[in-house]
Parts: structure tokens; sequence; C-alpha cells
């Protein structure tokens, strides 16, 4: 276990309503955590007049200062979370407007990947609560025009949507060929076990690190990620798993030989190194 690289691959770190980058690298790292995969948080957690490139800004300086201050590696994505564009339409705002302005906040993404600021475009998507039809086709062409950005700068995006299946991950891969961009490259956040090509269609599902998940995952392969949707909000600690949790999961079933070496590695650092094109061998 002292030299298997662990790898959350969907952790936020939020200092004005939780106990921001520094604390939670901290614990992750005392835990056995080395890769933090950190994707920005929504505006309206920032503040209310924050805009989607301040929310991008941010976290690309909350990654810095991990990597500074902590012995921990962490990464950045930047988008839009598809919240945001609900929020935009409540608020009154055009549904033309409203989508221009998502694009332009992907558009921001794409050029912060190119500067080597993010390793990829995310949590982009669809909501996981009911919209109208006409909202759902606004979110569904962005996750396209997402998909063609990351396709330009070769980089990975990350989905967040409703709880997803053969039929959802069937429907976003055939998006991803429509954009040109890798299937694997597709990032499935907070999935179930869909571990068998017949089940995500060649995307990648990032499996969130309860015990039941990564043990039904695993007995049919070791071709995902892990990740726990860490939130670093005091209001709602329990609302997902701690900051602690992928490395202690990855510990536990180790120790019970549930997970073999291979398999850690295989989770922890090649297919990070694969999905998003980064090379984690000197850590
Ligand atoms: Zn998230």
């Amino acid at each position: 276990m002292e030299n298997i690289l662990v790898t959350d691959n969907h952790i936020h770190v939020d200092p004005i309503n939780g106990e921001g980058p520094i604390e939670v690298a901290k614990k992750f790292q005392r835990a056995g955590g080395n890769v933090m995969i950190i994707p920005n948080k929504p505006t309206w957690t920032i503040g209310v007049s924050c805009s989607f490139q301040e929310a991008m800004e941010q976290v690309i300086k909350y990654v810095d200062k991990i990597n500074i201050n902590t012995d921990v590696n962490a990464f950045a994505m930047v988008g839009a979370h598809p919240a945001e564009l609900s929020r935009l339409i409540k608020e009154g705002i055009s549904l033309k407007n409203a989508e221009d302005m998502m694009r332009d906040a992907l558009h921001n993404a794409q050029k912060l990947v190119s500067e080597g600021k993010a390793i990829g475009i995310g949590e982009i998507g669809r909501p996981h609560y009911e919209v109208s039809t006409e909202e759902l086709e606004i979110h569904n062409k962005l996750i396209l025009y997402a998909m063609e950005l990351a396709a330009e700068v070769e980089c990975a995006v990350q989905l967040h949507t409703e709880t997803s299946g053969e039929k959802q991950f069937s429907e976003f891969a055939k998006m991803a060929d429509e954009s040109g961009m890798d299937r694997y490259k597709v990032v499935k956040h907070f999935s179930g076990p869909s571990i068998l090509e017949e089940e995500n269609h060649g995307l990648k599902p990032s499996l969130i690190a309860t015990r039941k998940v990564i043990i039904e995952g695993l007995k049919k392969g070791n071709d995902f990620l892990m990740e726990t949707d860490y939130l670093d909000m005091n209001s709602r600690p329990g609302a997902v798993l701690g900051p602690k949790t992928v490395p202690r999961r990855t510990r536990e079933l180790l120790r019970n030989e549930t997970l073999t070496e291979e398999d850690a590695y295989k989770i922890h650092v090649e297919n990070v190194e694969k999905v998003y094109g980064i090379d984690l061998s000197n850590l």
C-alpha cells in the first residue's frame, strides 16, 4: 500500500462554505491519498455576483495552493454545472441568452485547458431533476458543444447527469462520436458500477466510492475511476462521502484482498493518466 498512489477523481474544495483546499488536501493525504482531480464549484456557492470565469479561476488558485503547500498533487477541471443554466432561466433570462452565456463559459473552460491550467472540461451535463423539454434540449446541445471543445484540445470531460444506465451511456457515447472526441475521455461522474463495455459503451465510469458500488464494480473489472464527490460544505457534512474515503476504501479492499495491487494501479494511475493525458510516474 505504501507505494500505491491513490486518486480521488471528483472532489471539491470550498474555503467559503467549508474547510478549503489545504485542510481538505491534508485530510486526504493523511488517509493515504495522493492525487485530487478538483472541478470548480457552481458560481452561486462562491457569491451572488460570481461569474463563470471567476469560479474557474478560483479552482485553479486552490489547486496551486494545494500543490505548493501539501504533498498532494491536485489538478483542476473547469466547467459550467448544468444547474447554472436552470438558475439563469429561473432568473428570467431568455433561453437563447442563457444558452449563449453557458457557451461562453465552456469556451473559456477550453481556453484554460489549452493554457495548461486545467486538465479537462467539467463538470458539465444535464440535471438530475426534471426540466422542461425546451431546457433539456439546450442541455443536450451544450453537452455536445463541450465535447466538441474537448475534441479540439484533446482533453477529457466530466459529465454530471441523471442516474445513468446502459441507455444513457449509449446516448452520451453517440454524442462523443458526433463531436469527434474519444469515448474513453468522457468521464461519467457519480457513476454506479457500469464497468462492462456493453454497459458503458466505452465511456469511463467514475464510481462513487461506497463499499457496495466498488465491490460490485470490481466483480466486473478494473476499468474505472473512483471518487467521493466531496462538497466541502459545513452545512452538508454528510451529503456525500468524506475526503478520506477513497484512500481508506482502497486500503480496506487491498487488505481483505477484494482489490489486487494491479487493480489499484490500474484504477488510480493508469486510467487517470490515460483519460486526462497526464503523467503520474514521478509522484
Ligand atoms: Zn461535483
